[in-house]
């Protein structure tokens, strides 16, 4: 392995020892010396300290360090400003330097032994919502090069710390002992779906496969039958009731419902080879227990499935398992419905497995599950999905977390910030409550905004919309146009791919709800979306493969009965755009372009009657490439997640490097500032229709750099337009002329920060 590599599997190391340990640990003076002696026996330095600031007297405190042996914490401290940890501190940028003793701003630390001299200095700043709350810092008495992989190290060592201090500073707020000696433990994971629960654990174990699970010894048949009988009534009246939930509330299509009612009949099934048959028999046959005859047979039936060439059809495998964990726990009785789980007088359950599946997915139905945990899982999948409809906030990628918890602890589930608290006191449950009223206000004060109408500038704000919900906040908050409509979510409501008078009705309903135009993306598929009725290949590097437009042009047929139907829509009467996802080539475009004409003419559309074609620029191929794009398509959305994740060539998801994917990289700026330029030479219409714009931050930037579309989730709405309602033309023009100066990352939000500040406070406490 070479250097490099071996580098940076020991940098991803210390990432995870220090999350684990963090984890792992109380107290806060415990969990910042045990970093400071991690960084600084796996890294080598000398010493290694961690300052953080008082915000009473504004100075730093130094916490914790290797060299001050057994001086109490916080025995050192500094104004700030003063010496270079000061000054890192107030300029919130990083520095290094091979000797710093000659810098004019160093000041030695007296209380910390430096016979030695530390020369060689690594300090970034602990940053928490564009604050500085600290500065960690390791210096070295060996002459050597600082690399930048160590600075990045130090960064995100840093910012998992500002997690750690917010929840610190909640705590001392509350006067609450916090995470120190106090009983509640922290977890820091990946807010999934926002909002805030607080309910008992309810652990899903992983019981399924577990040695030990089907031990016990067996009873007489009828006995162990009885049992089998009981969990299988219950589990399906769990199923029955969440299938309910989904019909009445519409959370679900009538072809997803089906998912559960096919779990469902699994088990209502009496004939030999259905799953309660094959596990029933096999307690008749005597000589084993209800879970070993539950683990059995289930295997046996997944068997079946596993080996099969179809992706889907393998998948059932985990289905049936799922059904077997579900009946596992009923007969241990583990049950959600019994036990100390239910006795929690909110009545509410907080879900806490490695993943989940289906069968679990049931339990999430309303006033049964307030959230969720998980160790795995993406932010897209089918159970965020589905609690995110439901508002059910989840929290996912806690390592261990299932061995972390017990069935009945108390928790915190802080879905926006990642923050998962067990057995916290009634102080923080009572400010949890009192921030998630705050949340409600805020949003109440930007909708009765009083400015509302006043567009100075003229910015033109349409929705993206997928699923039906957004449908209706988006019609609520009256929005006239939808930017993006991402088809591939209306698709999950199918079992198979749906066919022409399927998607002509999809379009024709949802343009009902707009007096303006929707623009209809085409299948973006691949990657980090799929469906399960496309059996797309395996890849290695799927986000660089067959996705979005490549893979409508590899499958054309299905390319064409999208396009045709969204023509069908128009030409009844629908006001539509059609939008091509991730387009590298122009070619993709001239095809798409003849497609849609062939059609066109065959339905006898003509002039305005056929819809506009615009692309979304996510590939920076595409940018120096305007001029000729103009020649071609009618308008060009940009789509900034991707495009970010191309241009610094970062994938957004991963965990190693997620850290470095940020829409406010100098480069990014540039790039979206000669897009912008050259559509307006053009006479292109642009718009931007990433994440990026449905942020303050984000929206301020594309104000300021001209962007007068844009097209944001539907609850950004209201926040975005309180926004363009307090900009002005020459506030933006200097602003843009302060960002396009700035040469990293930090500085640039650094000034949108100060500039939402200074337009109203309230926009600081939006995430
Ligand atoms: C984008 O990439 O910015 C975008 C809007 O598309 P999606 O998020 O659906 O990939
Ligand atoms: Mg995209």
């Amino acid at each position: 392995m070479s250097r490099a590599v071996d580098r940076e599997h020991l940098h991803l190391k210390i990432v995870q020892e220090i999350s684990d340990f963090v984890n792992k640990s109380t107290g806060l003076d415990t969990i910042l010396k045990g970093v400071v002696n991690k960084i600084s026996e796996s890294l080598h330095f000398g010493i290694v300290s961690i300052y953080i600031t008082d915000r009473e007297s504004g100075n730093l405190h130094l916490m914790a360090s290797t060299a001050l042996a057994d001086k109490p914490a916080a025995s050192v401290t500094l104004p700030a400003g003063e010496g270079i940890a000061g000054m890192i501190f107030q300029t919130m940028r990083p520095f290094v330097s091979m000797n710093v003793s000659a810098h004019p701003q160093y000041k030695p630390v007296s209380d910390i032994a430096e016979e030695e001299k530390y020369d060689c200095y690594l300090g970034v700043p602990i940053v928490l919502n564009n604050r500085p709350v600290g500065v960690l810092v390791g210096q070295t008495s060996e002459k050597r090069h600082i690399t930048p992989a160590e600075q990045t190290l130090f960064e995100i060592i840093s910012s998992r710390l500002a997690g750690l201090l917010e929840v610190a500073d909640t705590l001392d707020r509350l006067h609450t002992p916090s995470i120190l000696e106090h009983k509640t433990r922290t977890y820091q994971g990946t807010g999934a779906s926002p909002g805030v629960a607080v309910g008992k654990v309810f652990l899903v174990r992983g019981l399924f496969g577990r040695t030990g699970v089907a031990a016990s010894p067996p009873r007489p048949p009828e006995e162990e039958k009885k049992r089998l009988l009981e969990a299988f009534s219950r589990v399906q009246k769990d199923m029955k009731d969440f299938i309910s939930v989904l019909g009445k509330d519409k959370i679900l299509s009538k072809s997803d419902i089906e998912i559960f009612e096919a779990h469902h009949m699994l088990l209502s099934s009496e004939s030999p080879d259905s799953v309660r048959g094959v596990i029933l028999a096999r307690v008749d046959r005597g000589g084993v227990s209800a879970e070993t005859a539950v683990v059995q047979g289930i295997e046996s039936i997944a068997a079946r499935f596993e080996h099969h060439p179809d992706r889907y059809v393998r998948e059932k495998a985990q289905d049936f398992r799922d059904i077997g964990e579900k009946l596992l726990h009923e007969l241990l009785g583990l049950q959600a419905g019994g036990g100390e789980v239910a006795e929690d007088p909110e009545g509410s359950t907080v879900l806490v497995a490695q993943d989940i599946g289906p069968s679990f997915v049931s339990m999430l139905g309303k006033n049964r599950v307030s959230g969720v945990i998980t160790e795995r899982g993406g932010q897209t999948s089918h159970a965020v999905i589905i609690a995110k409809s439901l508002g059910i906030p989840v929290v996912i990628s806690i390592d261990n977390i299932c061995d972390l918890v017990s069935s009945g602890d108390r928790v915190i589930v802080d879905g926006r910030t990642g923050f998962v608290f067990v057995n916290p006191d009634e102080t923080l449950i009572r400010e949890y409550e009192s921030s998630g009223r705050r949340i409600e206000e805020i949003r109440h004060l930007f909708e009765a905004d009083e400015t509302a109408g006043r567009n100075p500038v003229g910015v033109a704000i349409t929705a993206n919309i997928g699923f039906p919900d957004d449908v209706e906040t988006a019609a609520a908050q009256g929005v006239e146009d939808v930017g993006l409509f991402r088809t591939e979510f209306a698709f999950t409501r199918f079992e198979k791919p749906p066919g022409v008078d399927e998607q002509t009705a999809i379009y024709c309903d949802i343009s009902k709800h707009f007096r303006g135009c929707v623009t209809v993306r085409t299948l973006d598929m691949g990657a980090d979306k799929m469906l399960p009725y496309f059996n797309i290949p395996e890849e290695e590097n799927p986000l660089l493969g067959l996705r979005a437009i490549r893979f409508s042009m590899e499958y054309l047929d299905l390319f064409r009965e999208q396009i045709r139907s969204i023509l069908l829509a128009a030409s009844r009467g629908a006001r539509l755009r059609i939008l091509l996802p991730m387009v590298s080539n122009i070619w993709e475009v001239e095809t798409a372009r003849q497609i849609m004409d062939d059609i066109a003419a065959g339905m006898g559309l003509k002039g305005k009657a056929v819809p506009q074609l615009g692309v979304m620029l996510e590939v920076p191929a595409l940018v120096p490439l305007i001029d000729e794009y103009s020649e071609i398509v009618d308008f060009i959305s940009v789509g900034t997640n991707d495009l970010v994740q191309y241009l610094l060539a970062v994938d957004r998801n991963s965990t190693a490097v997620g850290h470095l994917y940020t829409s406010f990289h100098p480069a990014v700026l540039r790039v979206l500032d000669s897009i912008r330029k050259s559509a307006d030479k053009n006479g292109l219409e642009v718009s931007i229709c990433g994440e990026l714009a449905g942020s303050p931050k984000g929206a301020l930037l594309i104000f300021a750099l001209g962007y007068r579309n844009i097209s944001v989730s539907p609850h950004r709405i209201s926040v975005v337009k309180f926004i363009s309602n307090r900009v002005s033309r020459s506030a933006l023009s200097d602003l843009r002329k302060q960002l396009m100066r700035c040469r990293n990352e930090a500085d640039i939000e650094r000034i949108l920060a100060d500039h939402l500040e200074a337009m109203d406070p309230i926009l600081m406490e939006v995430g």
